[in-house]
């Protein structure tokens, strides 16, 4: 039996159709678009094309809006960065507890070695924003607000677009790191107040080492590499052109897809939790069931530790992730489910299988099937399950106390 891909949060799967597309920029099409001679000229309308399809995808009103990056990682920090050397005078930037780690790393580094005061948002159990505090930290002083789309953990979505009309109303920039929401749900930028975007190309089915950054046009803006004029001078270097390319076609494809994953693939998603929590108990869905993208599920399995089920699943030939940090040997939960303040007993135990448009019902119907016994093979083990009542041992909290602290 085929091995089953539920970690498309994590990365995709190249769609063909883009593999076709790259290949003759490796081979026949090999010209530097920069070039004055036919080679590169063919080049130069391949990208212009690419560009176009991505402005599509997000609607942006211009496609000089769109600049090719080389991830969604260098996308989030040239727009952090930009904003902070754009308004040099602002020493303060708002974000969330919740962002991927592409924005958070970079915020506590510009808090602890460049001295900027950083506003970090709380969530509720949920994974909600709470727009109180939003608007309580807006001010003249904050340089650029960094707010995630939707979380790649829970698939939480925030509301960035009345966030990003409270900031320009308080005359700061947005930005949004939309490197999950891309391509899963309708984004539409010209209808939002939306100054920065960040895109990966690897999260919708195009290759790694390429992303995007959605600049508004008439945004004050400084590069992070500078060099020659590609892409007008706002990001040197020679462009992944093969990349770029397979983008454009990706962007087209999750578009005409987006019904299908809104419907069938959300459906497969819904099937799959509910599979799961009627049988097994102690289980419960984090993250705002209400508000969320199509294709993530976060499970977390009470008394048991994620990376232990991880393990098992992926003998049954499952591949799914653990949500957590999981840095070697790092016993803390993940950041989102701590911030969600997910009881200990529960965040240690987090799974989360991510959807695409290649999941079938045969693959949910056999994770559905493997996980019940999974799950109570390790309880059995767990020095916080009672094999005899089948439940939590009388005092969790007393049990796990010493070695959470
Ligand atoms: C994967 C991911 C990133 C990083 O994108 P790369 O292209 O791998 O650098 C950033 N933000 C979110 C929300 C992601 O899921």
């Amino acid at each position: 039996m085929a091995d089953i891909y539920l970690d498309n949060n994590a990365t995709t799967r190249v769609d063909e159709a883009v593999v076709a597309a790259m290949l003759p920029f490796f081979t026949e099409q090999y010209g530097n678009p920069s070039s004055m001679h036919g080679f590169g000229d063919k080049v130069g309308r391949a990208l212009r094309q690419a560009r176009v399809q991505v402005q599509t995808l997000l609607g942006a009103a211009h496609d000089s809006e769109i600049v090719f990056t080389s991830c969604g990682t260098e996308s989030n920090s040239t727009a952090i960065l930009s904003a902070l050397q754009a308004y040099p005078e602002r020493r303060e930037i708002i974000t969330t507890t919740v962002e991927h780690p592409a924005v958070l790393t970079l915020c506590q580094h510009l808090e602890q070695s460049e001295g900027y005061t950083v506003h970090y948002l709380k969530v509720d159990k949920q994974g909600r924003l709470d727009l109180d505090a939003y608007r309580a930290a807006l001010s003249p002083r904050v340089a650029v607000v960094s707010v995630m789309w939707a979380n790649n953990e829970t698939g939480t979505l925030f509301p960035v677009r009345e966030m990003a009309e409270l900031a320009r109303s308080a005359g700061v920039l947005f930005h949004t790191d939309a490197v999950q929401a891309a391509g899963k749900i309708p984004l539409d930028l010209k209808s939002t107040a939306i100054d920065m975007l960040s895109l990966s190309g690897h999260k919708l089915h195009a290759a790694k080492g390429v992303g995007v950054l959605y600049l508004r046009r008439g945004v004050r803006y400084r590069p992070l590499l500078r060099g020659g004029h590609q892409e007008r001078g706002r990001r040197a270097g020679t462009e992944n052109t093969a990349g770029i390319v397979g983008l454009g076609v990706a962007a087209e494809l999750v578009q005409q897809h987006m019904e299908y994953a809104n419907t069938v693939v959300c459906r497969l998603r819904d099937r799959l939790e509910q599979g799961i929590i009627a049988q097994v108990p102690n289980c419960f869905v984090t993250g705002d069931p209400h508000n969320r993208l199509p294709n993530t599920a976060n499970i977390a399995f009470e008394y048991i530790e994620g990376e232990a089920i991880l393990l098992l699943l992926n003998k049954a030939g499952i591949a799914a992730s653990s949500g957590s940090a999981c840095t070697s040997g790092s016993l803390e939960p993940s950041h989102v489910m701590r911030a969600m303040d997910i009881p200990y007993t529960a965040a240690h135990g987090t799974v989360r299988f991510s959807f695409s448009r290649y999941n079938t019902a045969d693959e949910v119907a056999r994770v559905v099937e493997a996980v019940p016994p999974i799950v109570a093979q390790l309880r059995k083990l767990s020095p916080y399950w009672d094999g005899n009542s089948n439940g939590p041992v009388r005092d969790p909290q007393q049990a796990f106390a010493p070695s959470y602290a």
